[in-house]
């Protein structure tokens, strides 16, 4: 049970729950069930990550858990919970008044430019996004990466408009309840981040 306490929780305007959990490998269909039962919920859609643009649009009707290679979900019905799977790549989240989305941010997956297609994705579909909130979940941090992949995806946001940020602050590499493929090595295990669309 003392396991419980070890995750993070965020609250994006009043609506979604938002936890990124640390403890065991959370490609592990039984570590994920802990986060399940705290969000009150049976199930959480994921993609099978390859550093991609793709974002499927989850409609809670789907057989499968795990969407092939996909890197961001979104979904516009409540009572879904999206997440992704990440050891130092960021996960970056969204509430809008009708949506939650999710993304994975590693240096290819941003490079591919997988936030420029969310946005052009909600463009497409008229979403109204003026208010959206985004949460930057833990990565690693530029002083062990080559790159500041923080300061890369804060940009985009504030290009797209996007003003409610919040900034986890912290490093996978630097915080050691957290997965890290850098100081672990490939062996390590995954992260979860993961937003509920609450159905209040
Ligand atoms: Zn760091």
């Amino acid at each position: 049970m003392a396991q419980r306490d070890n995750f993070l929780r965020f609250d994006l305007k009043n609506t979604s729950g938002i936890t990124l959990s640390p403890f065991g490998d959370m490609r592990r269909k039984e570590n994920r069930r802990y986060i399940q039962d705290i969000l009150n919920t049976d199930r959480i859609y994921l993609g099978r990550q390859i550093h991609s643009a793709n974002i499927r649009i989850v409609e809670g009707k789907e057989e499968e858990v795990f969407f092939d290679d996909t890197d961001g979900l979104i979904t516009f019905k409540r009572g879904i919970a999206l997440g992704v799977l990440v050891a130092d790549c960021f996960p970056v989240l969204f509430e809008g008044e009708d949506f939650v989305a999710i993304l994975h941010c590693g240096y290819k997956g941003i490079r591919n430019g997988i936030i420029e297609k969310f946005f052009k994705l909600l463009k497409e579909m008229k979403v109204e996004y003026k208010n959206i909130s985004s949460l930057i979940g833990p990565g690693i941090c530029g002083k062990h990466y080559w790159i500041d992949l923080k300061r890369i995806i804060l940009g985009k946001l504030e290009l797209e408009g996007v003003k409610n940020i919040i900034d986890s602050g912290v490093c996978t590499f630097e915080d050691k309840r957290f997965f890290s493929y850098r100081r672990e090595g490939e062996n390590t295990g995954r992260n979860l981040a993961v937003i509920l669309f609450d159905s209040s």
